[in-house]
């Protein structure tokens, strides 16, 4: 009995002279440890809205729409669902779309005064069938990390020449060396009929 009293006395003692264990917040900034799982972020420019992360939320807290009329991909993010498991980040194809916050205090009183953050970014369809292929950003992405490799692939030396302002590439089969069907964005389904019809002429 003796020893918790006396304890008790030199834990006492020891507040009165170094003050208590627990911190001021939120009347004063109490910092999250640097490996806390805070608020969710998007980094706009570094996201390319693959949706890999929208695939691995186990909380549906994700969400992606295209917008067919208007040509963009749109992500939602619901932070009233997410449980900041961590998932999204640990997955996200760029390693830099997404990353947590040091940010905790997030307390509302209803879901309707939470942030919903949104990423929008350009669509490319198929120009065959219409299909939606990826965004732009996606393709771009891809197309750089494939260094020269991109230029065997004709949605990504599409994409390239694009980006770097060639836009009049010839379409029409009769003007070498393009092929009018070859070189355009096609979805895989439609790349393979194109390369079906041009070897064995079906
Ligand atoms: S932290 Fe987890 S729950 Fe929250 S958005 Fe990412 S994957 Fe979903
Ligand atoms: S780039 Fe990362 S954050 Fe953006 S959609 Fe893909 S996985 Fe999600």
């Amino acid at each position: 009995m003796r020893k918790p009293k006396l304890r008790e006395l030199g834990e006492a003692i020891r507040a009165i002279v170094f003050g208590p264990y627990t911190s001021k917040f939120p009347f004063k900034p109490s910092p999250a440890a640097p490996t806390y799982r805070g608020k969710v972020e998007f980094d706009p420019d570094k996201c390319v809205l693959c949706g890999a992360c929208v695939e691995v939320c186990p909380a549906s807290a994700r969400a992606q729409e295209d917008d067919l009329v208007k040509g963009i991909r749109r992500e939602i993010y619901y932070p009233h669902k997410c449980i900041y498991c961590g998932q999204c980040v640990t997955y996200c194809t760029t390693k830099e779309g997404i990353h947590h916050s040091q940010e905790y205090d997030l307390a509302q009183i209803t879901k309707e005064e939470g942030y919903e953050e949104v990423v929008e970014k350009e669509l490319v369809f198929c120009e065959r069938c219409g299909t939606v292929i990826t965004t732009r950003a996606h393709l771009l992405w891809i197309a750089r990390r494939a260094g020269e490799l991109a230029y065997a692939n004709p949605n990504l030396f599409l994409v390239l020449s694009q980006e770097y302002g060639e836009e009049a590439i010839p379409k029409a089969s009769d003007i070498p060396p393009y092929r009018s069907e070859h070189l355009k964005f096609l979805c895989p389904t439609c790349r393979r009929s194109v390369y079906l019809n041009e070897v064995w002429g079906y």
